[in-house]
Formats: C-alpha cells, sequence, structure tokens
C-alpha cells in the first residue's frame, strides 16, 4: 500500500484543514495556495482513484457528485460562476495523486483559460 495521501490525512483530522463542506462521498478545503479570489479542492473521500480519467471510468455518479458540490460551493462562496480544473499527470502540474476539483471562482472573467 502507498502512503496516505495528503487529502486522507487531512480528512482523517492528522493534517489540520477546515472542511468547509461534505457529503457522504466528497469534500471540500480551501486551497492553501490560492490562484485565484476563490479557490477550493472538491475531493472524493475514496483514494481510489488517481485522477480524473480514472474516476470517470470507474464512478462516474462520484464525479456527478464532485460537479454538483463544486457548483453549489460556487454559488455560496461567489456569484455561482467557476471554472473546474483537474491537473491529470505530473506534465499537467498534478502533485496530489488522489483526484481533486480546483474550483476557481471570483473575478475571473478578464482571463481565457487559466486567467
Ligand atoms: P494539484 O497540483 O492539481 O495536484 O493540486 C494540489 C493542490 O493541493 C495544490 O493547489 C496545493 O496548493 C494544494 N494543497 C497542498 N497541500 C494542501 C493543504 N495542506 N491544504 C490545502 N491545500 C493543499
Amino acid at each position: 500500500m502507498s502512503e496516505p495521501s495528503i487529502f486522507t490525512r487531512i480528512l482523517e483530522g492528522e493534517i489540520p484543514s477546515e472542511i468547509i463542506a461534505e457529503t457522504d462521498n466528497v469534500f471540500a478545503i480551501r486551497d492553501i495556495a490560492p490562484q485565484a479570489p476563490v479557490h477550493l479542492l472538491v475531493i472524493p473521500k475514496t483514494p481510489e482513484y488517481r485522477n480524473v480519467v480514472e474516476l470517470a471510468a470507474g464512478d462516474p455518479a462520484l464525479l456527478t457528485e464532485m460537479i454538483g458540490l463544486a457548483n453549489s460551493l460556487a454559488a455560496e462562496h461567489a456569484d455561482g460562476d467557476f471554472r473546474l480544473i483537474f491537473n491529470t499527470g505530473a506534465g499537467a502540474g498534478q502533485t496530489v495523486f488522489h483526484v481533486h476539483a480546483h474550483v476557481l471562482a471570483g473575478g475571473l472573467a478578464e482571463g481565457s483559460l487559466g486567467g
């Protein structure tokens, strides 16, 4: 077995971070290094899927649940509009191999992709 991911350690309370929302299968935290006025991470509780491609193939309902939580958080923390990013692979900037969605919101309209 590999080491638990940083997100599993947060979920289990080993690393301090406020869980700002959760459902049965998904939770959300604030990104420690925000890249937008609102920058949240939506994460499945299971560490089973390393990236969004594996998740989409293995459990599309869980991916749908993540998107639903991202949508509600964007409404709660910003004006409802948001950008959803899944870095997939180290070459694309993925550093944590426990699938997670970056939810960026608040004042993004001026930028195009990547702001
Ligand atoms: P990625 O680079 O797409 O794998 O995203 C990993 C994200 O996790 C980065 O944006 C980090 O800033 C964020 N991150 C790493 N450690 C923590 C932490 N302890 N609390 C919140 N966010 C974190």
